[in-house]
This record gives structure tokens, C-alpha cells and sequence, in this order.
């Protein structure tokens, strides 16, 4: 059984503000060993669940040299691959031939009132995210990222809000370890540690041992992904490509036959 683990890191217990998550923040230091913690319990689920490989993608953008590059090398565990630095769910080819996706440290869509750090993409930049007429957040955009290649994303882990968000859509069959409370944006109320490293590692094990709990995340096709931006020149940046187009100032809008055709469209490759 091959895994992907994709993984990012306001959604990890005990991080609740910004200089958790930012790369040389004051704080950041203790969110990579949370960070890393919640990783390994998702790595020993899965290879106590059989995976024979598992890819791990750091999906977090802390900023500077610890863009996607958020994990503690030397305190991983054994027997998976880690991706750091790579651009944001554009990596894909672990995905081929892959039997299963879970989804660890995840956040709400921006907006939501009890998700903790809830942002979509951009913590300032973006507002709302859809793909057709489906308002998305990061856990729903993986998800179709995944299901471009027939992967099912099995395993959601983060706070309350974002488990709520990802059930939501991907349906009542995917395994949820809620590991916090949010009580606002800044605030929560946290699983131990530990505590949330032994749920994640039972329900990594748990969403592998039955793959067919959770349909492949498809979105009906031709396909569109719509971004609501903050300001005019947020919008900008994602017209590169000649196929996106503007839906006045503020919106963009990449339309395509495929849904992986329109998500390379909107970061223009
Ligand atoms: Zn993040």
C-alpha cells in the first residue's frame, strides 16, 4: 500500500497565533517540534496499517527559508519520504500509483468563525476559494488534487472546524481526529501532545485499514477554480496565464476542460 501524508500546520494541537507557524518567529521553533510530533504519529499509523510507502509533503508556507520546509530532519521517523520546498500542492507524482492521502494538520477555510488561524491559500491576499460552485477550503482543494489521480483523501486532523469542513465534503465515511477546539481565530482549546499524537497515530490506522471509506474527490468537468482576492493586485498575480480570466478587479477565474488543467492554469505552469 502506498500513502501520501500531506501536511500542514496551523491545524496542529497546541498552535493557536501566527508566530507558531511563521518560519524565525519567536514561536516557530515549538510549532516544528508540534509540527513534527503529529507527522511521526501519522507515519506509525500508516505502517502499522501496512503502507509499504509513504510520501510525506510539507505543505506549509512559513515564509523565507522555511517555505515548505517546516519539518525537523533529524527528528523524523523512519521509514517515509519527506518532500520540504516544494511549490504548493503542485508536487503530484507521488500520487501515481497511490492507494491512499490523509491529510494532518490542516485548517479551516478562511472565514470560519471557529477555525483556528482559518485563512484559504493567502492569510491576507484571499478570501474565498471555489472550484466549479463549491466554495473550498485547503483540505477540499488536496482533496481534488488527489483526485486527479484517483487518490481518496481518507484522513482529515486539525481542529474541530476544519474536520466539520472536510465531512462536509468529502462525505461521513473519512476518519477525523480532532485535535483541538477553536474558540476564535487566536484561540483553543488543545489536546496534550502526546494525546494528540496517540489519536492520530489510531486514526491514521483506522482510515487505512478500509480505503474505499471515502470516494476520490472529483469535480464535475469542464471545470472551473474561481479565487476572490483582497485587492486588485492580489488578483493580478494569477493571470499569468493566458486562459485565466478577470471577473472584474478582484476575482480571477481559470476555466478548463479538466480540473487538473485548471488548476495548472491558475499558478501558470
Ligand atoms: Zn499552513
Amino acid at each position: 500500500m502506498k500513502v501520501t501524508i500531506w501536511v500542514d500546520m496551523e491545524g496542529v494541537a497546541g498552535i493557536c497565533v501566527w508566530p507558531q507557524v511563521m518560519g524565525g518567529a519567536e514561536r516557530y521553533e515549538e510549532g516544528r517540534r508540534l509540527l513534527t510530533g503529529e507527522v511521526n504519529a501519522a507515519v506509525r499509523g500508516a505502517k502499522a496499517a501496512g503502507a509499504t510507502e509513504i510520501v510525506v509533503l510539507d505543505c506549509h508556507g512559513a515564509g523565507g527559508a522555511y517555505t515548505f520546509n517546516s519539518f525537523l530532519p533529524d527528528r523524523l521517523e523512519r521509514g517515509a519520504e519527506y518532500v520540504s520546498g516544494h511549490a504548493w500542492l503542485r508536487y503530484t507524482e507521488p500520487l501515481e500509483d497511490c492507494d491512499a492521502a490523509l491529510m494532518v494538520g490542516f485548517h479551516a477555510m478562511a472565514g470560519t468563525p471557529d477555525g483556528v488561524l482559518s485563512h484559504t491559500i493567502s492569510t491576507e491576499a484571499l478570501y474565498n476559494a471555489y472550484i466549479n460552485d463549491t466554495l473550498v477550503g485547503e483540505a477540499g482543494l488536496c482533496a481534488a488534487v488527489c483526485g486527479i489521480r484517483d487518490v481518496p483523501c481518507l484522513l482529515v486532523t486539525g481542529d474541530t472546524a476544519t474536520c466539520r469542513e472536510a465531512r462536509e465534503l468529502l462525505g461521513e465515511g473519512i476518519v477525523e481526529a480532532p485535535v483541538k477546539v477553536g474558540l476564535g481565530r487566536y484561540a483553543a482549546r488543545h489536546m496534550a501532545h502526546a494525546d494528540a499524537c496517540d489519536l492520530i497515530e489510531a486514526k491514521a490506522k483506522e482510515a487505512l485499514s478500509d480505503l474505499s471509506r471515502v470516494k476520490p474527490y472529483k469535480p464535475d468537468e469542464p471545470a472551473a477554480v474561481r479565487f476572490e482576492l483582497a485587492t486588485a493586485e492580489d488578483a493580478k498575480r494569477y493571470t499569468a496565464h493566458p486562459a485565466v480570466q478577470r471577473e472584474g478587479d478582484r476575482v480571477v477565474i481559470s476555466r478548463a476542460g479538466t480540473f487538473k488543467e485548471a488548476w495548472d492554469q491558475i499558478w501558470n505552469r
